[in-house]
């Protein structure tokens, strides 16, 4: 019986698994530029984390969450995104003690969705998460890096703006968004309906074509900031301007969570198609607090590997290959041995090699050769064991050139 994989998670095999590689070092290295170092905490917390941490108004929690009692003990949950664990994280180790920290993460999530292209059940983020520092220039770094990021990988995305603003002038605007939104209901989709009450912010982001114009004409926090959501947003875009990033500001981006403030970003690409977002990140000042630490303000982004997998492969950005350097063709019990040998030891010396231990006719071997993408053969029998001789045989030109098998090493380095 033929058992398939789940609905909705991926294998990466390997003919693609490089462009995954790279997607990460890149991000080692240049995140490390910025002073961010990696943490890794658990796919698997307690679900309370994520009804507090991400909201039980939100879709992830509400609807997508892959929870589960552990023998009758207590309800789990695969992590959704990154940002509550990593601040569980934060706060059970007393990091804050050391004064700002930036952390960041690699790894799965999980969230029930309804699969197409570019959302997946199983996917995978790199993420931010800086602590402790209120200061516009911080969101600016972390934008400019993620920027820096893009730009290293050959990817153009751009990039949207936005203020959500604070607890002084929020609630009054939501008040007169819930009413705006209320009065024009009839326009609106079940979504959005059903988001009014729970989450109006979240209705902004609605992609449905005939709420656009409802929602294109919806008064606009922007426009209603208060003087230190004004002043912070002007110091996000003179950073951005002096990093040389480039942005447009988006009245209807949002985070939908209460302590989501101020700053709100998204990187998006065309060569996505409808699920365009390929990283989202925006400031958090009350959710260290919210899970049980001391005021720490925070900002921290998500970006989706699967979707930048997408973007890479559509810019024709190869996946390589380690290829052999050189292939062992056996001839006969005597060569297969000496063959395990001195593949033994090039592997030693660092370089790639490989064989067929199953030996077989020789022709069988070098077309082996050839689908690995070997770059050099060498037939091993008897007679090369015995005289210590053998050929290697340039597997593109056809050329071959007398070697002694104890100087392969050196003749495989300078060819
Ligand atoms: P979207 O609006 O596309 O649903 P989101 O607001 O749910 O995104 P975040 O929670 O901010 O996304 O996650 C950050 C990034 O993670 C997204 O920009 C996207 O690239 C990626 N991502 C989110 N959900 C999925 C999914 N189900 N499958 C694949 N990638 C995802
Ligand atoms: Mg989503």
């Amino acid at each position: 019986m033929k058992i398939p994989g789940v609905k909705g998670m991926n294998d990466v095999l390997p003919a693609d698994i490089s462009r995954w590689h790279e997607m990460e070092s890149v991000a080692r290295d240049v995140f490390a530029l910025y002073g961010y170092r990696e943490v890794r905490t658990p796919a698997v917390e307690h679900a309370q984390l994520f009804a507090r941490g991400v909201g039980e108004a939100t879709d992830i929690v509400n609807k997508e969450m892959y929870v589960f009692e552990d023998k009758g003990e207590e309800l789990l949950a695969l992590r959704p995104e990154g940002t509550a664990g990593v601040v569980r994280a934060f706060i059970e180790h007393g990091a804050y003690v050391e004064g700002p920290q930036k952390w960041f993460y690699v790894g799965p999530m999980f969230r029930r969705e309804r699969p197409q292209k570019g959302r997946y059940r199983q996917f995978h983020q790199i993420g931010c998460e800086a602590f402790g520092i209120a200061e516009p220039f911080l969101d600016a770094e972390q934008i400019a890096l993620l920027a820096d990021y893009f730009g290293r990988l050959g990817v153009r995305a751009e990039l949207k703006l936005n203020s959500v603003g604070d607890q002084n002038c929020r609630p009054a605007y939501l008040a007169d968004l819930k009413a705006y939104l209320t009065g024009r209901k009839a326009e609106l989709c079940p979504d959005c309906n059903d988001r009014i009450e729970r989450n109006p912010l979240r209705v902004l982001d609605c992609k449905v074509e005939s709420c656009q114009p409802v929602l294109n004409a919806a008064p606009r926090l922007l426009d209603r900031l208060c003087e230190g959501c004004r002043t912070h947003l002007d110091q996000v875009k003179a950073g951005l301007d002096a990093l040389g990033v480039a942005y447009r500001v988006d009245p209807r981006l949002v985070r939908g969570l209460d302590y989501y403030v101020r700053t709100a970003y998204e990187f998006t690409s065309d060569a996505l198609g409808s699920q365009s977002a390929v990283a989202g990140g925006g400031r958090y000042d009350r959710l260290v607090e919210t899970l049980g630490g001391p005021p720490t303000p925070g900002i921290g982004f998500a970006l989706g590997q699967e979707r930048l997998a997408m973007i890479l492969e559509k810019n024709g950005r190869a996946a390589t290959v380690r290829a052999p350097e050189v292939f062992f063709v056996t001839a006969d019990a005597e060569g297969a041995l000496e063959a395990l040998r001195r593949a033994a030891e090039l592997r030693q010396a660092g370089i790639a090699c490989d064989l067929d231990p199953r030996g077989g006719k020789m022709r069988a071997q070098f077309k082996q050769a050839e689908r690995v993408g070997a770059r050099h053969a060498v037939v091993l029998g008897g007679n090369e064991v015995r005289t210590g001789q053998a050929k290697l045989k340039d597997l593109q030109t056809r050329e071959e050139k007398p070697v002694a098998l104890a100087e392969l090493a050196s003749a495989l380095r300078r060819p």
